[in-house]
């Protein structure tokens, strides 16, 4: 195929920054709709909803500066090019090839690029950011377009109810009837099982423990009544997690766990969620792993499975577990040490759950 780098980073920044898919036809308009290189370094795009993106990195050689560049599905109208400042000797917008847009930034020389670090970040379904250079010279910003411009229409029913603009918007919780449903929420491990042990040491069990514990308040703020197998570092063996579940009332049990490769495997990324049986666990399933997903953009979708794990398998009521990222894989780990993602992911699943019963009862 096409002959892109020769170091590693291309393999690297490609698995990153590759993004869920929707495949356009090829005659389709560019998919790059606005796009604004900031004072401060972060290259920001708005592209349709659910694009594939792909984004490269070259260093200099003898014809050009470094380079970046992210394809998009989607043919570009008019190739342009436009003259940069401070670090950015210039911007072009092409076609590589019939059907695709292009869009490169090319480096002066000199410009102490760190692209290792480079992380692109799904703001929104339609908007991305990422951090290119610190800028030491003044730098006028370039750019064409409206990036913060909103939605299309087609969602607008779903967001007239957010009165401002908010990148999180899609996070909002859905409203469900108070006082009716009761989740057991079952945080993976605890104790002397600390479940999954990632790089730079995170632990599996503190972390589904924090997220179950957010989960748990943000069910609570709607109305639902919660109960969690366990608050606190305890050891606590599988059957007592069901038959605590099964001596409630509760309508759906949700385990959470995070994931560990075998032999440590940094490349092995990615979130899936398992059901044991019936319409109602896959169905569930599915509501979390499409919110879990919407929030880790570029991790892989592993899928909605059926396992046939103790928890699920011996509780009465629909039940699931949830595998929130691999804290063993480069990106997911990444990222699940940050708060702010876990807040995320707590909210993805409480999303999944609010939806569920607003639509199962
Ligand atoms: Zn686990």
């Amino acid at each position: 195929m096409i002959k892109f780098l020769d170091n590693k980073l291309f393999r690297y920044l490609s698995v990153f920054l590759f993004l869920n898919s929707l495949i356009l036809p090829v005659k389709s308009s560019s998919a790059l709709a606005a796009w604004v290189l900031n004072t401060n370094g972060f290259l920001e795009l708005r592209t349709k909803s659910n694009t594939n993106l792909k984004a490269y990195f070259q260093k200099a050689n003898q014809l050009s500066g470094d380079r970046f560049w992210v394809d998009f599905p989607g043919e570009l109208k008019n190739p342009r090019k436009i003259k940069g400042n401070g670090p950015i000797k210039e911007i072009r917008l092409g076609k590589p090839n019939k059907g695709k847009t292009r869009l490169v930034i090319e480096f002066e020389e000199e410009t102490y690029l760190n692209p290792l670090t480079w992380q692109m970040v799904g703001l929104d379904q339609n908007r991305w950011r990422i951090k290119l250079f610190n800028p030491k010279y003044s730098f006028k910003k370039i750019g064409e377009g409206l990036v913060e411009k909103k939605r299309e229409n087609i969602k607008a029913n779903q967001n007239s109810i957010n009165k401002k603009k908010n990148n999180y918007g899609y996070l909002k919780l859905p409203e469900v009837k108070r006082n009716k449903y009761e989740v057991v929420i079952d945080p993976g491990h605890g104790g002397p099982d600390p479940g999954a042990i990632g790089i730079g040491g995170i632990r599996e069990t503190d972390i589904v423990l924090e997220v179950s514990k957010i989960v748990k308040n943000l069910l609570s703020e709607k109305g639902v009544k919660v109960r969690l197998t366990r608050k606190n570092e305890v050891d606590l063996d599988l059957p007592p997690r069901v038959s605590f579940a099964n001596n409630t009332n509760a309508d759906i049990f949700v385990s959470i766990h995070a994931n560990a490769s075998r032999g440590k495997r940094r490349d092995i990324n990615g979130l899936e969620t398992f059901y044991y049986r019936g319409w109602r666990g896959r169905l569930l399933a599915k509501r979390i792993q499409k919110q879990i997903l919407r929030v880790s953009p570029g991790s892989p979708d592993r899928g909605v499975k059926q396992g046939r794990f103790y928890v699920i398998k011996n509780t009465r009521m629909p039940a699931v577990l949830v595998e929130i990222g691999f804290l063993t894989g480069r990106l997911d780990a990444r990222r699940l040490e940050k708060i702010i993602h876990r807040k995320r992911l707590a909210y993805a699943i409480a999303k999944g759950i609010l939806e569920y019963l607003d639509k199962v009862g």
